[in-house]
């Protein structure tokens, strides 16, 4: 803490102050704070998991050998620089014998990859022309459909093309040279024309692209056109040799970004066959370029490392490795680490603060004054069927079909993304699982998933600083509480709030209701739109107005919750700080971090979260807080009782 600042004029200062002044960034991070810290405990359980499976020599085909070999395979350098391009030289010289637009289409319908997520993870990005999400339908929540969204760009939103501030213009000179470098690396003749053509590509692609705060609004995204619909909506791309590519027989589709897929087919047509091929076979060097020889390797850390997050040296490589195998396989590790890490007592202390934060929820929904009671009733029912994940899922992801072979370092992940694409193609039309999770239990997050009403609280997050079965209820509830709290008002947030009980989007709102409710949120996003981190740029109170709500929602419920824990008793004092001054100090501690300014400008960009000190001076909107710190008019937190945005 830095106790010489005021709460008033900077909490996040003084809840984190004295640990900001003291702590470095290590060299190869773009940033520190207490969920990287968790992360490094996490990969580091995770990699000593790894390492005794791989020692105990598991037998062929059993999940544990697949986690051993393809750990070894990633750790096995010698074997990768020895290969040199010989991996990628069969899918490189299958885009050079691309000979028209259509042997083009069907090309980029084979990259196609389920590999973003609009709701649950609000992963917007691929670097594919298009990427797939599976996941409950719109419409039919009952059955998983196939959403498709924009892609096409490397770097992740389309600012980093277009923005025309000094900082852009400068990352956009790096990145061509980086292409060109790339190129070279692999073989190409003429790497710096080539590299200015996709550029320009990517330019005119960034164009036609949604913005992310756009990308947020569920009414627009709600678009269903079938496969017939493409061709005369998006005219360019050969529709259906792309789909044939993908191995798609879907009859229909909700398409997220409709001018976007206009924009993106029509620059198929309107763009030279060679800068396709040029555009296609870069991507592949890029996306493999991780598990390609050193020299790739390096070039790409020193472009998206260093230039892009400011950060100077490479994780060691046993712990990308952990990354790997928690990518493809991270259930397989995930079960192990659930039952050592995850002691049942845990489970059930966790589980009692949920239904603790749930109930307040509830009575806060019944005693709101603007809200119409059908309105209120189908709030409650969405609360009463809300499907709450603790720890670990209840089923684990089958691994059956992934084959991984023994220093095959490229065909593994090759083969890892591919069988995870067909896993889900196949799941279309089929019955939705509810209760199926979307991180592993080793993760060190949550997730609020609004199709599915169901949120997800994995292991990795619920200990310490977060959560810790002997800390005080001040502590437990100002930390893990709020987080609690946040994903469970995701249910009604900008963008829970397009979805009924059953998942399905249903305006179940009445005009005033929505009315309310639309200008509170406009407050909070005015407010968040003052904060400046850069002078030349601002946060963007549209594009992190979900997580704003869900961040002052959350506290709020969690201050009830623990009021409530108290049951009439006094709050234990400790360390000189009264139950509610511990409350809100764990709450600001939540949010301690440094971050590069490199990567803080990218999330400022690319992120739907506001940088670390705004979500912890959220609190300004918290009437306890005031009487907790004694702020008063002046200070520069201060906002007078109207000013304080009050959702739920
Ligand atoms: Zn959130």
């Amino acid at each position: 803490m830095e106790r010489s600042v005021k709460p008033g004029d900077d909490f996040y200062d003084y809840a984190n102050g004295d640990w900001i002044k003291r702590t470095e960034i290590p060299a190869d991070r773009a940033g520190i704070g207490v969920f990287s810290k968790l992360d490094d405990l996490s990969n580091k359980r995770t990699l000593a998991l790894i390492e005794e499976i791989a020692k105990s020599n598991p037998p062929a085909g059993s999940e544990a050998r697949k986690v051993a070999d393809l750990f070894n395979s990633y750790l096995n350098e010698s074997a990768v620089e020895s290969k040199g391009l010989a991996p990628i030289k069969p899918h490189l010289d299958a885009i050079a014998a691309i000979h028209d637009k259509r042997e083009l289409s069907y090309a980029l319908g084979e990259t196609l990859r389920a590999d973003v997520d609009a709701l649950n993870n609000t992963n917007f990005h691929t670097a594919n022309l298009f990427g797939l999400w599976v996941a409950p339908g719109f419409n039919d929540s009952d059955h998983y459909t196939a959403y498709l969204l924009q892609g096409g760009l490397e770097l992740r939103d389309r600012e980093y093309y277009l923005a025309d501030t000094e900082h852009m213009r400068r990352i956009r000179s790096e990145y061509q040279a980086h292409v060109a470098a790339m190129l070279k690396l692999a073989g190409f003749s003429d790497p710096d024309s080539r590299a200015a053509r996709i550029v320009e590509l990517k330019h005119a692609i960034a164009k036609v692209h949604r913005s992310l705060a756009d990308n947020e609004d569920i009414q627009k995204a709600n678009n269903t056109w079938s496969q017939a619909d493409f061709a005369a909506k998006a005219p360019g791309l050969d529709w259906t040799e792309y789909f044939r590519g993908a191995g798609l027989q879907q009859s229909s589709f909700i398409v997220w970004q409709p001018e976007a897929f206009t924009g993106e087919s029509a620059l198929v047509a309107s763009t030279p066959l060679d800068t396709w091929k040029d555009w296609l076979a870069y991507h592949l060097v890029e996306a493999y370029g991780g598990v390609l020889p050193k020299a790739l390797a390096d070039e790409r850390f020193a472009f998206f490392g260093k230039a892009l997050s400011g950060t100077t040296q490479q994780r060691p490589r046993e712990q990308r490795g952990v990354y790997v195998v928690d990518g493809l396989l991270g259930d397989a590790v995930g079960k192990i680490y659930a039952q050592r890490y995850f002691p049942a007592e845990a489970k059930a202390q966790a589980q009692s603060m949920v239904a603790n934060i749930i109930a307040v929820y509830r009575k806060r929904i019944e005693a709101l004054s603007w809200m119409a009671p059908a309105t209120k009733a189908e709030a409650e029912d969405k609360l009463s069927t809300l499907y709450v994940g603790i720890g670990y899922p209840e089923t684990w992801h089958d691994y059956t079909s992934y084959e991984v072979k023994a220093d095959d370092l490229f065909g593994n992940i090759w083969r890892g993304s591919l069988t995870d694409y067909r896993q889900h193609v196949e799941r279309l039309g089929k019955a939705v699982d509810r209760k199926e999770w979307s991180m592993t239990p080793q993760t060190v997050n949550a997730v609020n998933l609004p199709l599915q009403n169901a949120l997800n609280f994995p292991a990795a997050i619920l200990q310490p600083p977060f959560f810790d079965p002997l800390a005080p209820a001040a502590a437990n509830y100002g930390a893990i509480g709020s987080v609690i709290g946040h994903e469970i008002s995701h249910t009604f947030d900008t963008e829970g709030s397009a979805f009924d009980s059953k998942g399905r989007v249903r305006n179940w709102w009445t005009p005033s209701d929505l009315e309310h409710f639309e200008a509170a949120t406009a407050q909070l996003a005015a407010q968040y739109d003052t904060y400046k981190p850069f002078p030349d740029l601002s946060v963007n109170g549209k594009q992190t107005l979900a997580e704003n709500i869900a961040d002052v929602s959350g506290v709020a419920a969690a201050y009830d919750g623990y009021r409530a824990s108290l049951e009439g008793k006094a709050a234990p004092g400790q360390d000189g700080f009264s139950g509610d001054q511990q409350f809100f100090i764990a709450f600001g501690q939540n949010w301690g971090s440094k971050t590069r300014e490199a990567a803080l400008r990218q999330q400022v960009m690319t992120d739907p979260h506001a940088p670390a000190q705004y979500r912890a001076d959220t609190v300004r909107n918290i009437d306890a807080w005031y009487a907790a710190f004694d702020v008063k008019p002046g200070e520069t937190l201060y906002l007078a009782p109207p000013d304080r945005v009050r959702i739920w």
